[in-house]
């Protein structure tokens, strides 16, 4: 049997390799840090010494790394060592040129290569819920599709090469948009006197809505379910939607696109991340824009 090679077990490969396991899959797994190699061994992965190791027996190469640095280094070193013909799937949220880039080193050693970011955080991961944005050729994407639907619940194929990752980087630049405008319309309506039941209760069943607003609500109360209510633990982290918006500015400025409320929301979560450290919901900005007023 063959079997996938899934390198890079943290908090999003690990749980996604884990259910490729339970799918029946041999998975044999890489990762640089033992605590992360442990926990996806717990739950079936055949832990190996090195990604040549895991790529040598292998016909589909999946990725989850932190960054297109991590990838272009990666498949720099493997995508010779691997079956012809071997699938070249990453799943890692990256510059939309790093994707192409890693796509194209494996399509010249005679691979296929498919970009496939993720939405749907930690819970979607180990849930198998996960929503793929994927880019490269539509036989890639075919043969990317069976892992795909062992690791979530929704694929979109968005175009060629790098395709997946420009969908994913354009849809977390309207969130940071429209958490920061939510945000400041809860800190306006509270100087105005409005409690934030009402506000909530009129924007979002009236032009206003959005998901920043009805699913992540950034004030406790009105929806239990949000990272609001628990201290803002648990959710999208502001280091990560800092990355993404970041992501997003640096492609915008290689299109020569102007993009200047993604500018101003990725100078927002600068501060907020320098002043509130990467790890609470990115929602918890609602928290500075009421103290001081700014943004
Ligand atoms: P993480 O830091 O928990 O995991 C990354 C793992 O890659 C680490 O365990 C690291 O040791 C490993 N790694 C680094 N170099 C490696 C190499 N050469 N070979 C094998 N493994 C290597 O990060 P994460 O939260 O799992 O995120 C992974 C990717 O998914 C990122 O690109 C992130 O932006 C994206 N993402 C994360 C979330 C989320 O909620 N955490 C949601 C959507 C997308």
């Amino acid at each position: 049997m063959m079997a996938v090679a899934f390198l890079g077990l943290g908090n999003m490969g690990g749980p996604m390799a884990a259910n490729l396991v339970k799918a029946g899959e041999k998975v044999l797994g890489y990762d640089p840090v033992p605590e992360a190699a442990a926990s996806a061994a717990e739950a079936g992965v055949s832990i190996v010494d090195s990604p040549a190791a895991a790529v040598a027996e292998a016909q589909v190469v999946l990725t989850m790394l932190p960054s297109g640095k991590h990838v272009l280094d990666l498949y720099r070193d493997i995508v010779a060592l691997a079956q012809p013909d071997t699938l070249f799937l990453d799943c890692s949220t990256i510059e939309v040129a790093d994707a192409r880039a890693a796509a194209e080193l494996a399509v010249a050693a005679g691979h296929q290569a498919v970009d496939a970011p993720v939405s749907g955080g930690v819970v979607g991961a180990a849930a198998g819920t996960l929503t793929f944005m994927v880019g490269g050729r539509s036989e890639a994407f075919i043969a990317a599709e069976p892992y795909l639907h062992r690791m979530g619940a929704k694929f979109v194929h968005c175009g060629d090469s790098g395709a997946g990752q420009a969908a994913k980087i354009c849809n977390n630049m309207i969130l940071g948009v429209s958490m920061i405008a939510v945000s400041e319309a809860f800190a306006l309506g509270q100087a105005l006197g409005l409690t934030d039941q009402a506000l909530f209760d009129v924007a979002s069943t009236a032009s206003g809505q959005c998901w920043a607003l009805t699913t992540n609500c950034p004030v406790p109360g009105p929806v239990p379910a949000s990272p609001a209510n628990r201290g803002y633990q648990g959710g999208f982290a502001s280091g990560l939607m800092l990355k993404d918006l970041r992501l997003s500015q640096a492609a915008a400025e290689a299109a020569d696109v102007r993009t200047a409320l993604g500018k101003h929301a990725t100078d927002r979560y600068a501060e907020f991340v320098a002043e509130d450290g990467p790890g609470r919901d990115f929602s918890a900005i609602v928290t500075t824009l009421r103290e001081n007023g700014t943004a």
